[in-house]
């Protein structure tokens, strides 16, 4: 048996900000049982739903120095559909509305979870093989392994992997205020350590001491070898580029399944969608108030409202699309300058245009159901999970070429008559229109090539078996076994 230990910052359904979480609920639960042994170590936080809290066990506390400061940590403990959760515990970190404020207090209390992290193994009696840390609030967990952690037994051969899910949060502060909160030695505060433009960085010393570094998609692996998307760590992935590999996120097909799903007015399958799926269509249309017209063609948008998803190209065009046969229904947060941008066409195209700005997961799986198509625009995108739930809908992403996008997205190709979507290369609002255009032709003038090309998105497979499986591989191999 191989013991693994995901060490990361959220995790569904305990507690989520973003796709993060999805993946570190979902995956553990992929893994083959009689050979692995996953185990998943998160922060307790105050804010977490009460229900949970009720449900956790205490297990034990003790205390850890960190920098000058002697701190409490206390292990908490549930098992959940099969998968044993541990909690760390800390008032003074943990409090707080939301699981991350701003820096340094971030940097300081993800010092604290890292090191905690190994703290706590010997003390619960569990050796990891393989600690599978995810993101930069966990980049310091190799870097503790290989300071202190190791002149202990109990902790020699453990391997290390990180895991980037987007690279353009690095946790990043200046030298001397993170020598302080983390107690690490100048050793480590080097240029070809933790040091990147003179500031301290968290993933950087995750990068750099991991044994094996991955992220959510091959091309995302591959651009961010790149200046473009390297997030002025472009030379380091380049330089650990033999260690560095691309394995793809899925998503839980029992959570997303319009076969079961009891969040949409109708349910439906692959045989069953040319009848079905439209009536979700209707129905969205009269709970947001649009016209009532089961031919228009609707496009969804479920997204964080920032730059990184492209939303300058949209406002730069939606006047022009907004002329077309289309309705557009947008659910999102984030950026002000976004949410506004929604809610002044939303305003001026009554009826034609929602934007719902606010989070719900249920109105979202309603906007996935009632689609036909779905914009999503990257400028870069790590992996993705919305374009992957548009697929399962049957509801044709519309996308960047991109990281992830990328990967999953087949690009429509009217004279083989393959492809799962529609695609675009620039980073351009009017080859972006263009290609909402092309799928708008698709769609009025050629319905048996939409649906011929929906049957091919919904017979996809991005489920986590195969992403698993590539995991799997990896431990064996850092184990050092086929
Ligand atoms: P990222 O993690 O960069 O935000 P992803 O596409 O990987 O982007 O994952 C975003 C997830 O969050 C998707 O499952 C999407 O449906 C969901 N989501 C984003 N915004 C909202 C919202 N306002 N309401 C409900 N779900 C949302």
């Amino acid at each position: 048996m191989k013991n693994i230990l995901f060490a990361t910052s959220e995790a569904v359904p305990f507690i989520k900000t973003g796709g993060l979480a999805d993946v570190a609920g979902a995956l553990p639960k992929c893994f083959d049982k009689k050979y692995f042994d996953v185990r998943v170590i998160l922060p307790k936080y105050a804010c977490m739903k009460q229900e949970w809290k009720d449900k956790m066990d205490y297990v034990t506390h003790f205390y850890m120095d960190l920098g000058y400061k002697n701190c409490y940590v206390g292990i908490m403990h549930m098992e959940y559909e099969g998968i044993q959760f541990y909690f760390i515990d800390n008032e003074y970190y943990f409090s707080g509305p939301k699981p991350y404020d701003s820096a340094p207090w971030d940097l300081e209390k993800f010092a604290f979870f890292s090191k905690a992290v190994l703290s706590v193994l010997p003390v619960i009696g569990f050796r990891p093989d393989v600690i599978h840390c995810h993101d930069w609030q966990t980049g310091l967990v190799p870097v503790y392994l290989h300071d202190s952690f190791q002149q202990n037994e109990f902790f020699w051969n453990i391997k290390t992997v990180m895991t980037i899910h987007n690279l353009k949060f690095q946790g990043v502060w200046d030298v001397k205020t993170v020598q302080d909160i983390t107690g690490l030695s100048d050793y480590y505060f080097a240029a070809d350590k933790l040091e990147a433009y003179k500031d301290a960085n968290f993933l950087k010393g995750g990068i750099v001491f991991a044994d094996a570094v991955t992220t959510v998609s091959n091309t995302y692996a591959e651009e961010i070898k790149t200046p473009f998307y390297g997030e002025r760590l472009d030379g380091l992935m380049c330089a650990r580029a033999n260690s560095l590999r691309g394995i793809v996120n899925g998503i839980d097909y029992d959570i997303f399944n319009p076969e079961t799903d009891s969040c949409i007015a109708q349910n439906y399958n692959a045989t069953t969608f040319r009848k079905e799926k439209v009536k979700n269509k209707i129905q969205l249309q009269r709970e947001l108030g649009l016209e009532e017209n089961p031919k228009a063609m609707m496009i969804g948008i479920v997204s964080r409202l920032t730059d990184q998803k492209g939303f300058d190209l949209i406002a730069y065009v939606m006047d022009e699309l907004c002329q077309d046969a289309v309705q557009i229904v947008a659910l999102g947060t984030g950026d002000e300058r976004y949410e506004n941008m929604f809610r002044h066409f939303d305003w001026k195209y009554h009826g034609k245009v929602s934007a719902q700005i606010y989070y719900d997961e249920a109105l979202s799986h309603r906007i996935y159901a009632a689609s036909d198509a779905f914009l999503m625009p990257s400028l870069f995108e790590p992996c993705g999970l919305s374009q992957l739930i548009s697929l399962r809908y049957g509801t044709l992403p519309i996308v960047r070429e991109t990281g992830g996008l990328k990967d999953t997205v087949e690009p429509y190709n009217e004279y083989e008559g393959t492809g799962t979507g529609f695609s675009f290369r620039n980073y351009n609002a009017h080859e972006m229109l263009n290609t909402v255009r092309n799928a708008e032709r698709i769609f009025y003038d050629k319905k048996r090539e939409w649906n011929k090309m929906v049957d091919r998105a919904m017979a996809t497979d991005f489920s986590w078996n195969n992403s698993a499986r590539q995991y799997e591989e990896m431990y064996n191999w850092l184990i050092g076994e086929k």
